[in-house]
């Protein structure tokens, strides 16, 4: 049987909880420690939980604070903190690195080994903070990156092809936002790939297909005008990655990693096709793009440059 441990998650708002909730009826971890700024929202959430244990799995559920999370192999961080009225972007993407100063702070100190996972928006700037201020190696450091945009995507193309979307092996890397990147030359069924041929009777119709990917790329923006938030499908995502860590799978998932020249790109956080497994980052998978997707890839660095380059660290 696979070793269980113990995960923490800082955030117990929408994000924090589903990610919870989804490892809670996984049976993949032994205690899921719940922190928030708000103690009494953590506690009601873990008072909650645990009440479902008669019909559960064996997985102790309790509020903490850091230094509760000493033995915690994942520590995920789904803080969050809206715009105030009359606060810019930038002042917000600021202050919020002001928190999170805080937060890597306590987690160094008490839990430097953990790997951290971080789901925070904008996660690919929030991601590349927390490697800046932790003295963690950035391979512990992993942001959840475009896993959403990629799980919509092969949601909404195996809805097309009428295939199971597990079965459906197609990527989004880039900016977990607006100038995120399809891979369609790489985009495959059964060994298929959709660019060359017809498959399960559809043959490739760009058009078609690049309205499924707006459905992707705009997929949040839907899901938040209807319900306020969105967090069903990243508290699985997050639930996924930490489980992947945990087992040591080497699963490949798209998420936010340090950049160190691939594809030109140096010294920011975005999403590229990795290797997951205990340590973290154990391998990263560079696909050859072809020219569009290239020219796409360098456009999402540089709107992502632009924020990290206005961060105050
Ligand atoms: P929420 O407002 O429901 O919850 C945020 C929680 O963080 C609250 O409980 C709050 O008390 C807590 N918090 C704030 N500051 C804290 C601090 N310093 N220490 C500890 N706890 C603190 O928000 P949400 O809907 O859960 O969203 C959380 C974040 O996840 C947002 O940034 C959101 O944009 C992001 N998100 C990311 C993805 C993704 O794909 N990565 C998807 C959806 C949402």
């Amino acid at each position: 049987m696979l070793q269980k441990h113990t995960v923490g998650i800082i955030g117990c708002g929408n994000v924090g909880i589903a990610g919870a909730f989804t490892l809670f009826n996984r049976d993949v971890a032994s205690d899921i420690i719940l922190v928030d700024k708000d103690e009494r929202r953590a506690e009601g959430e873990a008072m909650d939980m645990m009440h479902a244990q008669a019909f559960s799995e064996p997985v102790t559920v309790r509020a903490g604070s850091y230094e509760d999370l000493k033995d915690a192999k994942v520590i995920v961080i789904a803080a969050g903190t809206g715009r105030k009225a009359g606060e810019s972007r930038l002042d917000l993407l600021n202050r919020n690195v002001s928190i999170f100063r805080e937060i890597v702070e306590h987690l160094d100190r008490h839990a430097p080994n953990a790997v951290l996972v971080i789901a925070t928006n904008p996660v690919d700037i929030i991601t590349y903070a927390i490697q800046k201020l932790s003295s963690r190696p950035d391979t512990n450091i992993i942001g959840t990156g475009t896993m959403l945009d990629t799980a919509r995507f092969r949601a909404m193309l195996g809805q097309y092809y009428n295939v199971d979307p597990r079965n459906v092996h197609a990527f989004i890397i880039g900016e977990h936002g607006d100038s995120e990147v399809p891979v369609w030359s790489k985009a495959s069924i059964g060994g298929l790939r959709l660019a060359d041929r017809e498959v399960l009777g559809k043959r490739f119709d760009r058009k078609v297909l690049d309205e499924i990917f707006e459905q992707v790329r705009y997929a949040g923006r839907e899901v938040i005008s209807r319900k306020g938030y969105t967090n069903t499908a990243i508290g699985v995502c997050i639930a996924q990655l930490v489980e992947t860590i945990f087992d040591d799978q080497h699963s490949v998932l798209t998420v936010a990693v340090h950049m160190n020249g691939e594809y030109g790109i140096d010294d920011l956080c975005m999403s590229i096709p990795c290797v997951v497994g205990h340590s973290g980052i154990e391998g990263r998978i560079l696909p050859n793009l072809n020219e569009e997707e290239t020219e796409a890839i360098k456009y999402s660095a540089s709107v992502l440059r632009e924020s990290v380059e206005s961060l105050d660290i």
